[in-house]
C-alpha cells in the first residue's frame, strides 16, 4: 500500500514526485510512455520557463527526471486503465484506491492525476488515412521531412504558430489556417509569424479534407467560413494544432469534471472524490503551461500530505 500514486510522468508528476519524495511519502509515478518528460517533450524550445530561457523542451524534460531520479523517486512503466476506491458508500475517508495499468495491479491510499492532455484531431475525410504520410501532430517530430516543401499548419493557438514558426525554418512555405480573423497565440509569437517572408497566415478559414496519391498527402481543401467558397491547396503536410482535450477518462465517475472532462479543483488540486487529487493540465484552470503544471504538482502533494495526517 503506497502512500500516493501519481499518474504521469509530465512537469506536474515529476514536479509532485520530488515533493513527495522530500515530505517522506512512499510515492510511485506510473508512466505509460518510454520516456518521461510529458508534453514538453515535443517542444522545440520553451522560451517562458523562468530561469533557463530558450531551453529546448526534451532537455527541460530530461531535467526534471532526473532531479527525481536523483532523489530516488520510484517508477513504474504501464498504461493505467482503471482506477477505483476500495471504500464502500460514501465513507472515502480509508482512501484506499486500486489501479490497474497493462504492466499490474497497485493499492494506495492517495491517487494525483497528473496525466495531462492530448492533441485534438480535425475529424475530416483524409486525417486518418494520411497520419503519418504528411498528416501530423507534431512539427518538432515530423518537420523536418518537409525541408524545401509546402506545409499547412491549421489552428491559431500558441502551438500553430510555434510550429509555423519552426516550419518555416525549413519549408519553402508555410500556410497558417485559422477559423477566424485573429489568432489566440501569444502576441509575441505573433509578431514573430507575421514578420516571416514565407508565412502566408489563410484566415477566416477551415481545412476540410486532406487528399493525395495513397501515399502522400498532396493536397488539402479549405473552405472560407464566411463564404463558404472551397479550394484545393497543394501541400505535402498538413500540421494539426487545433487544441488539447484532458486525458481523464479513468476518472469518470468517480470526481466532478467540467464538460470538457478537466477535473474540477482548487490550487491545492483537492477534487470532490476524498483521497483523489489532480495537477496540471488536466485540471480546470486558465493558465496550461510548464511553470504552473510544477506549481500544481507541489501544491497537490502538499494537500495530500495533509490529506494523510487527517488535516483534510
Ligand atoms: P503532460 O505534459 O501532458 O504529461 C502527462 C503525462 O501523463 C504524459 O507523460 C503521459 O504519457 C502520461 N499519462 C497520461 N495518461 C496516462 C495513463 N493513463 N497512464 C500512465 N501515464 C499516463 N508550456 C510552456 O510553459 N511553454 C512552452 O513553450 C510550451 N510549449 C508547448 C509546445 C507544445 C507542442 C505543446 C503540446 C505544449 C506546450 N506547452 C508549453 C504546454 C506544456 O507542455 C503543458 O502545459 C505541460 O506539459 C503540462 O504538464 P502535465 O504534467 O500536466 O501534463
Ligand atoms: P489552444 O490555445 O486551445 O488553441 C487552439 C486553436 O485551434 C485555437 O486558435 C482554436 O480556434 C483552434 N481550433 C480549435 N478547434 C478547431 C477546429 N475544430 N478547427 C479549426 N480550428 C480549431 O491550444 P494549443 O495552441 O494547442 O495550446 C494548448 C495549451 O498549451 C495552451 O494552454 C497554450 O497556452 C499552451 N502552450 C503554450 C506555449 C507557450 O507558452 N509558448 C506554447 C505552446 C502551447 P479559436 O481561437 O477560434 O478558438
Amino acid at each position: 500500500m503506497h502512500d500516493l500514486i501519481i499518474i504521469g510522468a509530465g512537469p506536474a508528476g515529476l514536479s509532485a514526485a520530488i515533493y513527495a519524495k522530500r515530505a517522506g511519502l512512499d510515492a510511485l509515478v506510473i508512466e505509460r510512455a518510454p520516456t518521461c518528460g510529458g508534453q514538453v517533450l515535443i517542444t522545440y524550445e520553451v522560451d517562458n520557463y523562468a530561469g533557463l530561457p530558450g531551453i529546448n523542451g526534451f532537455d527541460l524534460g530530461m531535467k526534471f527526471k532526473e532531479h527525481a531520479d536523483k532523489l530516488g523517486v520510484a517508477f513504474a512503466e504501464g498504461d493505467v486503465t482503471s482506477l477505483s476506491c476500495t471504500t464502500s458508500g460514501d465513507d472515502h475517508t480509508a482512501g484506499q484506491w486500486h489501479i490497474t495499468t497493462d504492466a499490474g495491479e497497485y493499492d494506495t491510499k492517495t491517487v494525483l492525476i497528473a496525466s495531462g492532455a492530448d492533441h485534438n484531431k480535425l475529424g475530416i475525410p483524409g486525417e486518418a488515412e494520411y497520419t503519418g504520410k504528411g498528416v501530423s501532430y507534431c512539427a518538432t517530430c515530423d518537420g523536418a521531412f518537409f525541408r524545401n516543401k509546402v506545409a499547412v499548419v491549421n489552428g491559431g493557438g500558441d502551438v500553430a504558430v510555434e510550429d509555423a514558426i519552426f516550419l518555416a525554418r525549413g519549408c519553402s512555405k508555410v500556410y497558417l489556417v485559422h477559423r477566424r480573423d485573429a489568432l489566440r497565440a501569444t502576441k509575441v509569437l505573433q509578431d514573430e509569424l507575421l514578420s516571416l517572408p514565407n508565412v502566408e497566415v489563410v484566415w477566416n478559414s477551415v481545412v476540410t479534407a486532406v487528399t493525395g496519391d495513397g501515399n502522400r498527402v498532396g493536397a488539402v481543401t479549405l473552405k472560407d467560413v464566411q463564404t463558404g467558397e472551397e479550394r484545393s491547396l497543394e501541400t505535402a503536410a498538413l500540421f494539426v494544432a487545433i487544441g488539447i482535450h484532458p486525458l481523464t477518462e479513468i476518472c469518470t465517475g468517480l470526481a466532478r469534471m467540467d464538460e470538457n472532462g478537466y477535473l474540477l479543483a482548487g490550487e491545492d488540486g483537492v477534487t470532490s472524490a476524498p483521497g483523489l487529487f489532480v495537477a496540471g493540465d488536466a485540471r480546470k484552470k486558465r493558465l496550461r503551461q510548464i511553470v504552473t503544471a510544477v506549481a500544481d504538482g507541489a501544491n497537490a502533494v502538499t494537500a495530500v500530505t495533509d490529506y494523510l495526517v487527517g488535516k483534510a
